[in-house]
C-alpha cells in the first residue's frame, strides 16, 4: 500500500496533551516538517516557553530546552553565539513574547541574530487560565478582562509582525495561520522559509501564527476555528510583511 501521510521524523510517536482543538499540535507538526525537509534534526536546539507549549522536548525528537518565561530570545542569542553551528530557534505564545519577554525579542531581532521565532498568538495567556495577554482583541472577555478589553484602559492589541518588521535587522517576517488546509499550507511554507534563512546565515527570521485556544475562549473547536477567521485574521492580517531576499 503507498503511504500518503506519516509523523515527521522529528516528532515522536506520542499523544499531546494539547485541549481539542489547540493549534499547537498543528504548529508543532509544521516545525518538525520544516526541520526534516531541511536534514537539520541532529544540530537542532529549539528554545520552548513557559506556557501550553513548555511540554515540546517531549514530543520534539530533536533537542529542546527551557527557557524562563520570556527570556528565550535571550537563551537564543546564547546558544547560537556560541555555536553557530547549530540551527536555533524560539517557540513562543503571547504573554511570553508580547509582555515580559517584549524587550528580549524587540532586541534580539534588533540585533538582527541568526535564529527563528514561532509565535503562536491565540489571544490569550493559554496555560495560566486565561488572562488577557498583550494581543488579546478588543471587548474579548478573558480571566482578568471579564467585561471585555477596553482600549482605554488596556490598551489596543499589539501586532507583534508588524512590530518587528518595523526594526531595520530583521530579514524575514510573516504572519500566518492554521484555521483551514490552504491556511496550513502557506503556514508550512512561512516556517520553512524562515528555518532556510536561518540555514543561509542571512540573520533574523520570524513567523506569528494566529491559532485557537478553545478551552480559554469558551468554545467548541469549531467555533474557534470560525472566531480565527471572523475576529482575529480581520486585526491581524496574513501577510509576508519583510523578506529582504527581494532586495538582493
Ligand atoms: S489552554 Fe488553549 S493554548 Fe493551552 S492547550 Fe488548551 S487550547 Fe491549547
Amino acid at each position: 500500500m503507498k503511504l500518503v501521510f506519516d509523523r515527521p521524523r522529528s516528532m515522536r510517536d506520542k499523544p499531546m496533551h494539547f485541549c481539542p482543538g489547540c493549534s499547537h499540535g498543528i504548529v508543532h507538526r509544521l516545525v518538525a516538517e520544516a526541520v526534516d525537509a531541511l536534514g537539520l534534526r541532529e544540530r537542532t536546539v529549539a528554545v520552548a516557553p513557559v506556557g501550553c507549549a513548555v511540554f515540546m522536548y517531549e514530543y520534539m525528537d530533536f533537542d529542546v530546552t527551557e527557557a524562563p518565561h520570556g527570556r528565550s530570545p535571550a537563551v537564543a542569542t546564547g546558544i547560537k553565539r556560541s555555536r553557530p553551528d547549530l540551527f536555533v530557534f524560539t517557540y513562543q505564545g503571547d504573554g511570553d513574547i508580547g509582555a515580559i519577554g517584549l524587550a528580549e525579542i524587540i532586541s534580539a531581532a534588533n540585533r538582527g541574530e541568526n535564529f527563528s521565532v514561532v509565535f503562536v498568538n491565540n489571544t490569550v495567556y493559554g496555560m495560566t487560565g486565561g488572562q488577557m495577554a498583550p494581543t488579546t482583541l478588543l471587548g474579548q472577555r478573558t480571566t482578568t478582562t471579564p467585561r471585555g478589553r477596553e482600549a482605554k484602559t488596556e490598551g489596543h492589541p499589539l501586532r507583534m509582525a508588524e512590530l518587528i518588521s518595523g526594526l531595520e535587522a530583521p530579514y524575514y517576517v510573516a504572519r500566518v495561520a492554521v484555521d483551514s488546509p490552504a491556511h496550513i499550507a502557506r503556514a508550512r511554507k512561512a516556517i520553512l522559509r524562515a528555518f532556510q534563512i536561518q540555514v543561509e546565515e542571512k540573520g533574523f527570521s520570524f513567523v506569528e501564527v494566529l491559532g485557537a485556544c478553545p478551552l480559554n475562549w469558551g468554545l467548541s473547536p469549531t467555533e474557534a476555528i470560525k472566531r480565527v477567521q471572523e475576529e482575529l485574521i480581520p486585526y491581524y492580517p496574513l501577510e509576508v510583511f519583510k523578506d529582504k531576499s527581494g532586495a538582493e
